[in-house]
């Protein structure tokens, strides 16, 4: 197995090389939504990002075993473990069931991630399916003695944590600045330190989401389920754990500590966080009046937008940035990708059409080594996309006769850009008329193929069946002297 693969370790502050902890298996966790409502910008992120290195370890020959949550319980409005939980409060509003919310917009971020074009991850675990595992959880941090029981609630000991592990290591924060900062709010709660968290609630009578425990009928606090899923599916030690940097703080930090809480071990080898997305400069947020869905985009009806962008525009703006660094939404930003975007496809489309020589001209090595450097280069998709638009000056230097390619050689390159444009960055030709992905294409080109050979055959009936079919689905077939050629009209 060629891996020449290295990620920025947020632990660590640093690129490491990829090395998985027993290869070829590779187990991913990655932060999913709370599915309270339609899934936005801030989600299309995450899902591409992480999308993208499920993509590349697939093609570098690893068994990736890719597990994404779905958050339906425990996840409240107020971060200090106050308040209602998110889903239940939509639910209330719409007047349904809790889990008729997490269905109806568990659905809706499906459909929007298929727009998209990722890839539905190995397993898809909800919270409120695992209630029982983070119940056992709970009981392992409390008789290690890293929690507390007060009324029926238990809540994480970060001070006594804090003298044996180091709370706050990906983050960077240290627990004096935390104390510092929730200093007003002490004497407020029934926790020892504000900064506490919790791991299991009492639910309030009118809470409807609700189990039975042995410290109270309650619900499981939200960091939990991602520490209990993750080693559930993927083992107490796994590769790679992803998510928003948003999330980096407390979720991350706090799922760190309780699992070395629980088992003396940390789980994860290699975290990654993918920035933020910004709009025009400011921080995404309904109370901000700046907040764009999904579906408002692919439609354009939301008055931020001047126009409707596709899901494939939306995916190649996000990738045109390196996943670590913050990207700015604006309609001038999305409408270059847009351009951007029909660019690389006329190449592959004139890539298409070029006929090969006697002998190559030109060299494309260079062009496909520095691209795989880059994806190398903690994904560094901004400098492989500028690889291939590169390597499209060239194509039209070969279109126009300026240079030659031979038959092996053209095969080569138009394999290179099909595997590197659909195969790896995950995107699609959405336009009508083209011929939209390499599987349709292989099939129709099989067909023809047969075609071809019930022609030689004199095999007439099946040959003018095979054409006539294609041609009732408006793919219209063209005779040639060698062969064939089709399009969809
Ligand atoms: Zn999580």
């Amino acid at each position: 197995m060629k891996n020449n693969l290295t990620i920025y370790n947020t632990l660590s502050r640093k690129k490491e090389k990829f090395e998985p902890i027993n290869p070829p298996f590779v187990g991913m966790y990655v932060c999913g939504p709370t599915v309270y409502g339609d899934a936005h910008l801030g989600h299309a992120r995450p899902a591409i990002t992480f999308d993208l290195l499920f993509r590349y370890l697939k093609y570098l020959g690893y068994k990736v075993r890719y597990v994404r949550n779905i958050t339906d319980v425990g996840h409240l409005v107020n971060d200090a473990d106050e308040g209602e939980d998110k889903i239940a409060k939509k639910a209330k509003l719409e007047q349904v069931e809790p889990m008729e919310i997490v269905q109806k917009y568990a659905n809706s971020y499906h459909r929007n991630m298929a727009q998209l074009n990722t890839l539905s991850p190995s397993i898809e675990p909800h919270a409120s399916g695992h209630i029982i595992e983070q119940a056992e959880m709970v009981k392992q941090i409390l008789k290690n003695g890293y929690a507390y029981e007060v009324n029926g609630s238990v809540y994480f000991d970060i001070e006594k944590y804090n003298k044996k592990y180091n709370y706050g290591k990906l983050s960077g924060r240290k627990l004096e600045d935390l104390t510092a900062n929730t200093r007003e709010l002490a004497g407020q709660s029934e926790k020892k330190n504000p900064f506490d968290f919790a791991l299991w609630k009492k639910a309030e009578p009118e809470h409807i989401m609700r189990w039975p425990s042995e410290w109270s009928d309650g619900f499981p606090g939200w960091h939990l389920e991602c520490s209990v899923m993750s080693t559930k599916y993927l083992g107490e030690k796994f590769d790679i754990h992803g998510g928003g940097l948003d999330l980096q703080f407390p979720h991350h930090e706090c799922e760190i500590a309780q699992s070395k809480a629980a088992t003396g071990e940390d789980a994860v080898k290699y975290w990654m966080h993918n920035n933020l997305i910004t709009i025009e400069g400011q921080k995404m947020s309904k109370s901000l009046g700046n907040f764009i869905t999904l579906d408002e985009m692919f439609s354009g009806e939301n008055d931020l937008l001047e126009q409707a962008y596709s899901p494939m525009v939306v995916r190649f703006f996000i990738l045109q940035a390196h996943y670590r660094s913050t990207l700015d939404f604006s309609n001038k930003a999305l409408q270059a990708s847009e351009k951007g975007l029909q660019r690389l496809f006329k190449g592959m489309e004139t890539l298409d059409k070029i006929k090969p020589s006697k002998e190559s001209s030109i060299n494309f090595k260079d062009i496909k080594d520095k691209s795989f450097n880059a994806l190398n280069d903690d994904l560094n998709t901004p400098i492989l996309i500028a690889h291939l638009f590169d390597g499209i000056k060239i194509i039209n230097q070969l279109y126009s006769g300026d240079e030659t390619i031979n038959d092996t050689d053209l095969t080569d390159l138009k394999n290179f850009y099909k595997l590197i444009v659909f195969d790896i960055l995950g995107l699609k030709n959405e336009n009508k008329g083209q011929k939209t992905d390499n599987k349709f294409e292989e099939v129709v080109n099989l067909l023809l193929n047969i075609r071809l050979e019930a022609k030689k055959n004199k095999d007439f009936e099946t040959s003018d069946k095979i054409r006539d079919e294609l041609n009732k689905l408006g793919i219209v077939v063209k005779d040639k002297k060698d062969g064939f050629e089709w399009e969809i009209q």
